[in-house]
């Protein structure tokens, strides 16, 4: 374990209060679908599995973070539930008594059939991605995802009491944003929470990002049609910006990485699946932890490593100037974890 000054030296980074509190962890590259504005019809060129992180290593990083003050963590891929036995991850992390919360975020194509056993390992939140309401459309965006899974996994996450389900909708222009009414809807009588993000280029981005994106600021300006938005207090961290809509049950949110960063409140880490530890999702700056276990790290070289990703987070991204791939291997947010 770290002592006291580590501690203290962590919880300084960008001034006093603010802290680096979350990882996000793929742990796969492989995704059963082909969202079109993620990944290539033909799909990615994938690691073999020797080069993927095992539970076990996963474990021994969290370990390490949750020492310096990770409180939560998000599951994350390529599609998480392609991963066999994750729940088993889940009990293992659950295990970690210092975790706060213990997200997963899916495309929900085979969510029903783990959401209770993940559930019962000890899952707190469930994200789940869904850009079209409409089936021949979200087909089309996923290329050859069933709409009727999504949906089907919604009704199972809420029927056994995952108490709020976030739903996150890229938006692209031509595609969904006819659809923000009907996606905000879904927080009316139920607790959903509607996130709508704003799409990001990355050097795989077909079609391009001028042709696609669409402001959330935009969509939130749509929204105001079902009534006044009240503000809703969220941490200073929060990436969106969430608002309840007079006599809704669930929130609706809006996330601007592009026309609004918000990068100076950003508390998050990102280990991808080959277990490189980046403090920026846009950056090509990473840690390989991977390599590091390999040789024999103990936890407290593995804090050492986790505190040196913090300490050179970027105070911003460069996304419009140089997106995602231009000057690292990673091109695409299926290979980071979005
Ligand atoms: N497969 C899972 C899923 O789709 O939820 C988890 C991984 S996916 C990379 C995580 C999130 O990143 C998804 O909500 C997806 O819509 C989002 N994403 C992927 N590419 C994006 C882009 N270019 N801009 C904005 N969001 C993106
Ligand atoms: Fe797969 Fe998620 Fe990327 Fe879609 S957004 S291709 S589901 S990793």
């Amino acid at each position: 374990m770290l002592g006291k000054e580590q501690e203290a030296n962590f919880f300084k980074y960008r001034g006093v209060g603010f802290r680096i509190n979350y990882l996000r962890i793929s742990v796969t590259d492989r995704c059963n679908l082909r969202c079109i504005y993620c990944m290539p019809a033909n799909g990615i060129l994938n690691k073999p599995h020797s080069e993927i992180l095992s539970f076990e290593q996963i474990k021994r990083i969290v370990k390490a973070a949750a020492g310096l003050g990770i409180e939560k963590v998000r599951i994350t891929g390529g599609e998480p539930l392609v991963r066999k036995d994750l729940h088993l991850l889940i009990e293992e992390l659950k295990n970690i008594g210092s975790l706060k919360e213990l997200g997963l975020t899916t495309n929900g194509i085979n969510l029903s059939k783990h959401a209770s056993s993940l559930k019962k390992a000890g899952l707190d939140r469930v994200n789940i991605s869904l850009d079209s309401l409409v089936p021949e459309r979200f087909e089309r965006i996923t290329r050859g995802g069933s709409l009727n899974s999504v949906l089907r996994a919604i009704e199972t996450c809420l029927s056994i009491g995952y108490s709020t389900l976030k739903i996150n909708t890229v938006l692209l222009k031509g595609f969904n944003t006819d659809e923000i009414l009907n996606f905000a809807k879904m927080a009316k009588a139920r607790p959903i929470d509607v996130r709508f993000i704003e799409y990001m280029p990355t050097d795989l981005n077909h079609p391009s990002h001028e042709d696609l994106f669409f402001s959330a600021l935009e969509a939130k300006r749509i929204c105001g049609d079902l009534g006044r938005l009240a503000p809703i207090h969220s941490e200073r961290s929060s990436t969106a910006k969430v608002f309840r809509i007079d006599g809704f049950c669930g929130t609706v949110g809006f996330i601007t990485p592009i026309s609004e960063s918000f990068c100076a409140s950003c508390n998050k880490l990102r280990l991808t699946s080959d277990g490189r530890l980046r403090s920026c999702l846009h950056s090509s700056k990473a840690i390989d932890l991977k390599s590091a276990l390999e040789t024999g790290a103990s936890e407290e070289d593995l804090a050492r490593l986790v505190k040196e990703a913090v300490e050179t987070k970027p105070e911003s991204h460069n996304l419009l100037n140089a997106p995602l791939g231009r000057d690292s291997e990673i091109y695409s947010m299926c290979q980071i974890g979005g």
